[in-house]
């Protein structure tokens, strides 16, 4: 028989306990309910004592606990299980319960005791650990984890697919296992760091597969600690990225070759050019020769002529192919002299008169000194360009009008037409190499490379280009070139 001290004792644990324990008679009907119910059941004593256990225990597992209750009634010894339990508030939570008999001095059953556990923490765990367990399974990653002897501790499906090892082959061996000889240096450093805390990011290295091959992957490494923060091992998770490495060499190698043609290319249409230009100037000087031996009436005159034509647009094409081997290659040299704008346009206008006659081209402010620095041979090609242009795609008998504005940044040329114009969304690309506009103007001859050459030109000398146009109704192309050395400022526009 126990002494007024163990019941005392054994009544402190019962009113200290966390757990619910609590105790019904066969009916059901509660009879004792300590603080740790009170606390975890949100009822009191005062409000338990006396009233059916059903009133804590969602309706479903009422009738399974009260067949229980029978069992343990009728003899069976302590019944331990699983249910939920229901609080005061209403809400449900899963509850551990042991239900044991109470016995008398005669050993006869007179009542139950239970004890319940809230176990609503344990479930969350064990939802987060499967959770965590089926990510880990179904990673294509490889995720490893070992201690700080470096002895692999677990290795997924992932891992198993990637080096080739089955994890009963892997867990319990040294990672040295998957690590080449050349990388063991570098696993020695990797330790280092995560005994001191430290995580690897995605460095990107090489490891060993079962069948001796090697393979590049991305690893990132962090430290694992025990539950009380002291690190114990290191879990990796590995990416195999050899194909992206296998893409990236062939990429690499593609763009060599690419680049290499690409050279090849620029060279020979460099040489061919040059060794064009020879030919093409002896056949021009030949026939202007016998151009200048046959009278004005003679039949051969045309032929002659008509060859001359061709020769000077096979001269311009061959020019204009060197300019742009020129440009891609970075050779484009500027021959930079100080010279008068104004004497340059009339200069232009002059040596276009031939191609321009059936135009009036008028050249605004034709007395302005406008002094500039620049390539002066090579700005001249911009606006033979852009002029020629202007004349090529307006109707005959229209006005091209030259206008030259002196700003604080430069000197600007517009050069505007009343002629077929430019559809919105060809204004960008006519700068762009061998770009010819469809359609009407295509009709005209041209090898679209001409507005490529000249804004390369003014860019070379730090100015630009660019156009206002409006479809049928004409165009205005303009070019800053901004080194001004002196000008007459009533030109100001
Ligand atoms: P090309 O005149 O030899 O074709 P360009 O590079 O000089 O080459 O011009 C490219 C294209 O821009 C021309 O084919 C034409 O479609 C368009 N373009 C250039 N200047 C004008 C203009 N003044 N009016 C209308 N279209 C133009």
């Amino acid at each position: 028989m126990q002494n007024a001290s163990d019941f005392a004792r054994l009544s402190a644990i019962v009113t200290s306990s966390d757990d619910a324990i609590l105790s019904s008679d066969f009916s059901g009907k509660i009879v004792t309910w300590n603080n740790g119910a009170a606390h975890i059941f949100g009822f009191t004593s005062a409000e338990l004592i006396g009233q059916h256990f059903s009133k804590i225990i969602p309706e479903q597992f009422v009738d399974a606990i009260i067949s229980l209750m029978d069992e343990i009634k009728n003899g069976s010894p302590s019944k331990h299980f699983e249910s939920f339990g229901r609080r005061k508030d209403g809400g449900d939570f899963p509850v551990s319960i042991t239900m044991s008999p109470i016995r008398n001095v005669e050993f006869q059953v007179v009542g139950i005791s239970i004890i319940a556990r809230d176990i609503s923490e344990r479930r969350k765990n064990e939802y987060y650990m499967s959770l965590l367990a089926s990510i880990i399974n179904s990673s294509d990653d490889a995720i490893v984890s070992k201690n700080l002897d470096g002895v692999i501790t677990s290795w997924n499906p992932g891992a198993e697919k990637i080096f080739g090892y089955a994890a009963e082959e892997a867990i319990g061996r040294n990672i040295s296992l998957i690590i080449p000889v050349s990388k063991l240096d570098e696993e020695a450093s990797i330790i280092k760091k995560i005994s001191r805390g430290e995580k690897i990011d995605h460095i990107e290295t090489i490891r060993k597969c079962k069948d001796g091959s090697e393979i590049n992957v991305s690893v990132t490494i962090s430290p694992v600690e025990d539950r009380d923060g002291k690190i114990i091992g290191a879990s990796k998770i590995a990416r195999d990225i050899s194909q992206r490495i296998e893409r990236e060499k062939q990429k690499a190698l593609f763009t060599s070759k690419l680049e290499e043609l690409n050279n090849f290319k620029d060279d020979f249409m460099m040489m061919a050019s040059h060794e064009l230009k020879t030919p093409i100037t002896v056949i021009k000087a030949s026939l202007q020769v016998l151009q200048d031996s046959l009278t004005k009436d003679s039949g051969d005159i045309m032929l002659v002529d008509k060859s001359l034509d061709h020769v000077d647009r096979l001269s311009r094409l061959v020019s204009e192919l060197l300019d742009v081997s020129k440009i891609q290659n970075g050779k484009l040299d500027l021959d930079i002299q100080v010279f008068d704008l104004t004497l340059l346009l009339k200069e232009i206008l002059n040596d276009l008169h031939p191609v321009s006659s059936n135009h009036q081209v008028i050249l605004g402010q034709p007395d302005a000194l406008i002094e500039i620095r620049a390539d002066r041979q090579r700005i001249k090609q911009v606006l033979e360009n852009i002029i020629s242009n202007a004349i090529k795609f307006s109707p005959q008998g229209s006005i091209v009008h030259i206008e030259t504005a002196v700003k604080e940044t430069g000197v600007i040329v517009k050069v505007k037409d009343d002629g077929i114009g430019i559809a919105p969304e060809h204004i960008d690309k006519i700068f762009s190499r061998f770009f010819r506009v469809g359609g009407i103007a295509s009709t005209f001859s041209g090898t679209g490379v001409g507005l490529y050459i000249s804004a390369e030109i003014l860019r070379h000398h730090g100015g630009k280009m660019w156009v206002e146009s409006e479809l049928n109704k004409g165009s205005a192309f303009y070019i800053e070139i901004p080194t001004l050395l002196s000008a007459n400022l009533s030109n100001t526009g």
